[in-house]
């Protein structure tokens, strides 16, 4: 019992020759050499309000939208990355 109609394409990606993103806060090790911080995020949610004017609707609308802060620091993922945008109804 599988309902494959609202269900897109699927890709198959092999994630092993996919490169990660890092944060990009700059850390020193012992000897003054770079070091990544980390490539572990925490997603968290932002309220956004679209006004009527740009609203795909005509009237305002609240859009939760998906941010990643590093897991290391808390610094915002900026680069590299598409937010992903729910749009409530
Ligand atoms: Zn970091």
């Amino acid at each position: 019992m599988q309902n494959n109609q609202q269900q897109g394409q699927t890709i198959q990606v092999d994630l092993t020759k996919c490169e990660s993103i890092a944060c990009d806060t700059v850390l020193l090790d012992e000897k003054g050499g770079k070091k990544i911080c980390g490539s572990l995020f925490k997603p968290k949610v932002e309220m956004k309000i679209v006004s009527a004017i740009y609203s795909p609707t005509g009237s305002e609308i609240t859009i939760p939208v998906m941010t990643f802060f590093c897991e290391n620091c808390g610094k915002r993922l900026e680069s590299g990355n598409t937010p992903m945008i729910y749009i409530m109804k």
